[in-house]
């Protein structure tokens, strides 16, 4: 049994040794189609040349035919069985070798690659024996000479010169004697036959030693993608993917250095926050690295592929510094960093960017990145994408099920609240209505008492429902800011007023507005920012005594906002509660035992509305009955034509939109 590459490599033997020789051998090769012999019908005009006797026979599929040229071509029919047979016959006076083969399936050849057709199986023989040579010469003759019967003549005198006589008559190779000899090695030149053998060997081997490397390098590569997106998927966590997704891809490829950053397409820098780095490789983690100006991102980001410079020293994109500072710039980095060799492989996820992978190879000489290296960066990379959008939609489930949560929490406090808060005034206010209803006799006086604590309870429940829908439209985002330049002076008087027309009845501990008038303008909604500095003043009121003492002042610690602080001399928040204190529905009575008045919601509404406005609200106290400070930040209004903060130049009318609002509200 024999592949098709073995018995191309002994026919083309068996055709050397004829073109190295000096005799003129007979030789016949039948060809199964006419496309295997073409890939051969240079050799056979070098053969002719050696001798008048040669024969080609093929089943032909464009122009093979019947021609006496250099040599003679048959051209067989397409069922003849010669379709399903290789033949070289090669009979000299010193030697004679033939091939005699049928292929197993025949018919598996059509639409192969020359690998699969490489290896296509054929039985039969092949011999240095002069009989059998002799033998299937003369059958061929026969079939030569039954398609060509022009040719009988010619086959006749291959005959005399190559077959003797009475071998033809009797039929009886054994009694035959004329050129018997079978081919002696030592007598004639092997050489080009063995040469050619060895080379065939010799490239049958490099094939697959190189085949075998492919496959390993495959494999590595395999293994390697397979670890790491084992890996990564190990956690839901982006900074713990990123970094062992560099780790294992930078030591699976043995770079100088890998980092990968987030970014997006349009991000002007990024910092560098996960690396890998080989021995002796500095380390550049925390380096904030240029996206808008550096011409190799926006490259990366264009063709939105991964790019790959194998010199950086002579890469034009970075040596034409000259006058562009970007080009520049990505200069000292490329120094800075020791980076030689260089690929940048973005990620993305459904068209959108969400990082790059860097690999820099530090030297001391450049590399050329191979295509199957980027190959496997890119999917690495893909995979990075996928893990990445896993872990932003974990982390978007987990901020659902907290948000949830605090539903949940909101509505069992509600449910808490609607039980005590409204059930309380509610049952005050019908029995003070029945007592009216059904004691006609009740003193005026005491009438009058009824009356006035069912309505002092039907207020505290609107205040209470009115608080919460405040809050719910704030949590639920659809209130519309209405942002402008507002003057804090103003705003503070305002509200001031309005706390000292709500506590008309009772008396307050003094307060000064310590808030000077020439500060620069905030920038926030008028409507809102009385509402919290009223809210601040109220519960300054409710917890300090007469004698005690509220201040308000403003205070300047950035260029970019003021700090506005609310602090008594009341009865003090214990410092664990300081953050609590904004929980919604906190009361550090508890919401029966209330004496104040006040629903628990107020401070939670505040931290809603300065959020809104981009600041930050925070309580201060040094314990029970040392006094509490309530600070919140707010935005310094800039003039955008002149870029300069803007001072009360224009007097906004806060007041105006107050009473906007208090129609709104009845
Ligand atoms: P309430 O309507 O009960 O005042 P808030 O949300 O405004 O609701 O306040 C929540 C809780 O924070 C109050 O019940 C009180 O215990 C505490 N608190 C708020 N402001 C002060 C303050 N100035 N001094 C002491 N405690 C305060």
């Amino acid at each position: 049994m024999y592949f098709k590459a073995s018995l191309t490599a002994l026919s083309h033997a068996m055709e050397d040794q004829v073109l190295a020789g000096s005799e003129q051998p007979l030789v016949i090769a039948s060809f199964q189609r006419e496309r295997f012999y073409r890939q051969e019908a240079q050799r056979y005009r070098r053969i002719a040349q050696k001798s008048n006797q040669v024969y080609v026979l093929a089943a032909p599929e464009t122009d093979f035919k019947h021609r006496s040229q250099d040599y003679e071509t048959i051209a067989f029919d397409a069922d003849d069985p010669l379709t399903k047979e290789w033949h070289l016959i090669v009979l000299g006076k010193s030697y004679a070798s033939c091939l005699i083969c049928q292929e197993k399936s025949p018919n598996r050849n059509q639409g192969m690659t020359t690998d699969m057709d490489n290896n296509r199986r054929f039985e039969g023989i092949w011999t240095f024996d002069r009989q059998v040579a002799q033998q299937a010469a003369n059958i061929l003759l026969k079939t030569i000479v039954d398609y060509r019967p022009e040719l009988a003549e010619k086959a006749q005198q291959a005959r005399d010169r190559y077959i003797p006589s009475d071998f033809l008559q009797d039929g009886d190779p054994q009694t035959q004697e004329v050129d018997n000899t079978t081919w002696d090695v030592t007598n004639n030149n092997p050489d080009p036959f063995v040469q050619r053998l060895v080379t065939y060997l010799q490239a049958g081997q490099y094939k697959l030693i190189k085949a075998n490397r492919s496959l390993s390098a495959k494999e590595h590569k395999e293994r390697l993608i397979n670890s790491v997106t084992t890996a990564i998927r190990l956690s839901l966590d982006p900074d713990e993917i990123l970094q062992v997704a560099v780790q294992k891809l930078g030591e699976g490829l043995g770079v100088c250095r890998c980092l990968v950053y987030r970014c997006k397409e349009t991000d002007t820098t990024a910092t560098i926050e996960h690396e890998f780095l080989n021995q002796g490789i500095p380390s550049i983690k925390g380096q904030t690295w240029p996206l808008q100006e550096n011409p190799l991102f926006q490259e990366v980001v264009e063709l939105r592929d991964a790019l790959t410079i194998d010199n950086a020293t002579n890469d034009p994109r970075l040596s034409n510094g000259k006058g562009n500072p970007s080009a520049q710039s990505l200069q000292t980095l490329v120094h800075s960093c020791s980076i030689l060799s260089w690929m940048l492989v973005p990620i993305f996820y459904s068209g959108r960017l969400l990082g790059m992978l860097e690999l820099h190879h530090c030297g001391p000489k450049p590399i050329s990145w191979k295509e199957e290296d980027v190959a496997l960066v890119n999917a690495i990379a893909t995979q990075i994408g996928v893990a990445l959008i896993q872990a932003e939609a974990y982390a978007n489930l987990q901020d659902l099920n907290e948000q949830l949560e605090a539903l949940d929490r909101t509505r069992s406090n509600l449910v808490a609240i609607t039980g005590h808060e409204l059930r309380t005034p509610l049952s005050t206010i019908q029995v003070c209505l029945e007592s009216l209803a059904t004691e006609p006799d009740m003193s005026p006086e005491l009438r009058q008492v009824m009356l006035n604590t069912a309505l002092q309870d039907a207020e505290r429940m609107r205040k209470l429902v009115q608080d919460f829908l405040t809050l719910s439209q704030l949590e639920s985002g659809r209130v519309e800011w209405n942002i402008e330049a507002l003057d804090l002076h103003e705003c503070v008087e305002l509200s001031l007023s309005n706390v000292r027309a709500r506590h008309k009845e009772t008396p307050l501990p003094n307060i000064e507005n310590l808030v000077m008038e020439e500060l620069p303008l905030v920038k926030a909604d008028g409507e809102w920012l009385v509402e919290v500095l009223a809210k601040l003043l109220d519960n300054a009121c409710k917890f300090t005594s007469e004698e005690g003492k509220i201040t308000i002042e403003v205070s300047c610690h950035s260029p970019h906002h003021l700090e506005v602080t609310v602090a008594d001399t009341g009865r003090g928040i214990e410092p664990k509660r300081l953050e609590t204190v904004f929980d919604r529905f906190y009361q550090e009575e508890g919401a029966l035992r209330r004496s104040t008045g006040g629903t628990g919601l107020g401070l939670a509404i505040c931290r809603q509305i300065v959020s809104g406005w981009g600041g930050h609200i925070w309580a201060e106290s040094q314990g029970k009955d040392h006094g509490s400070q309530f600070h919140f930040t707010i935005p310094i209004y800039v003039d955008q034509m002149s870029s300069e903060s803007a001072y009360p130049t224009i007097t906004r009318s806060p007041q105006g939109r107050q009473r906007a609002r208090g129609k709104r509200q009845k």
